[in-house]
């Protein structure tokens, strides 16, 4: 249904989505306001544009993949934004997959919902929203095998779907407009407590005397058994091809992990829940970066248990 597709942030993430779009077939004309990357898409013959405006305006659709709900607001409603011109909107479907919280995905929403289409196409009388952030990181990304969570009209996901099968291996509708970056900022806050926990038995299980492998073997087999004790262990040595067996390089850095929980802190502030890990694994992750590990792998939190021994 779309052939052309715009594509706003071309960082570790935007710019391996982008290929994948191109690879499938899609025309594909692209904005970041970092020149060397424009120059790179541009010298691989795809089409580049002055401003977020722009990209609407040669795109059926428009995907952002942004660092922050600041950019994600500057770029949607800033003076030379995608929306500038509420009357003259091409782009039917406008898809938002950077992490940011919930309540900027439904103003971005509403804001989408107040503009008219210019070239009215079958039943799309308005343009729509879906917030669709990402989870899978760089490698994902490059591979296309992504997982998306999509909030915004079920219509609007099922057109989408194609794109993002085009980007990634699963793509999941999760209600209305913010539905996907609660998802999402729910998701990352659970691998942070998960991470948290594991760290801590590990480092208890070893200081009780207890190797990493044997207690490895009894938690994959028992009820504590979790993605950060099977497939991503903090512990070096532990397991190949993670993280943690390469210094912690690579990987989902801490400082991204240390913006998600803030995103998750504000919205438990805001739904007036009592979520005392929440805040906890913030103040961990905040302080992690501080001590300068914030381009470390987010399992680097399992030496921060350690430092006063092996650090
Ligand atoms: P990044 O910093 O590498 O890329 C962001 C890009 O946006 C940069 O190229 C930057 O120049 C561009 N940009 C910033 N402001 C702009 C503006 N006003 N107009 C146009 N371009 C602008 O970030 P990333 O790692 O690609 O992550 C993007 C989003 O995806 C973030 O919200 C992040 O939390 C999320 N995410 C990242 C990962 C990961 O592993 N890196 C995994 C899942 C989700």
């Amino acid at each position: 249904q779309f052939e052309s597709v715009g594509f706003i942030g071309l960082g570790n993430m935007g710019s391996r989505m982008a290929n994948n779009l191109i690879k499938n077939g899609y025309k594909v004309a692209v904005h970041d306001i970092n020149c060397n990357v424009m120059k790179m898409f541009s010298d691989m013959g795809v089409s580049t544009k002055e401003t977020p405006f722009e990209v609407a305006e040669a795109s059926d659709v428009v995907i952002t993949m942004l660092p922050s709900s600041s950019h994600v607001l500057d770029v949607y409603t800033g003076p030379n934004g995608v929306l500038r011109c509420a009357n003259l909107m091409r782009p039917q479907l406008l898809i938002d997959s950077s992490t940011i919280d919930p309540l900027t995905s439904r103003k971005v929403s509403v804001a989408v919902s107040n503009c008219i289409l210019k070239e009215k196409k079958d039943h799309w009388e308005k343009p729509v929203m879906l917030d669709a952030p990402v989870s899978g990181g760089v490698l994902a990304a490059e591979a296309g095998t992504l997982t998306f969570m999509v909030g915004g009209s079920e219509d609007a996901y099922l057109a989408a779907k194609p794109l993002f099968l085009s980007m990634g291996k699963n793509a999941i509708y999760c209600g209305g407009a913010g539905t996907g970056s609660a998802a999402k900022i729910c998701n990352n806050l659970a691998m942070a407590v998960s991470m948290l926990g594991v760290s801590e038995a590990f480092a208890l299980g070893q200081s009780l005397g207890i190797s990493a492998g044997t207690l490895t073997k009894v938690l994959n087999t028992s009820s504590a058994r979790c993605w950060s004790s099977d497939s991503y262990n903090p512990v070096p040595g532990v397991m190949e091809g993670v993280p943690a067996s390469r210094n912690y390089a690579g990987g989902f850095a801490s400082k991204l992990m240390a913006k998600d929980l803030n995103l998750a802190a504000t919205s438990v502030e805001e739904a007036d829940l009592q979520c005392p890990l929440t805040y906890q694994a913030h103040e961990i992750y905040t302080e992690l970066c501080k001590d300068g590990h914030e381009i470390e792998d987010f399992s680097c939190v399992f030496r921060h248990y350690y430092s006063g021994k092996d650090e």
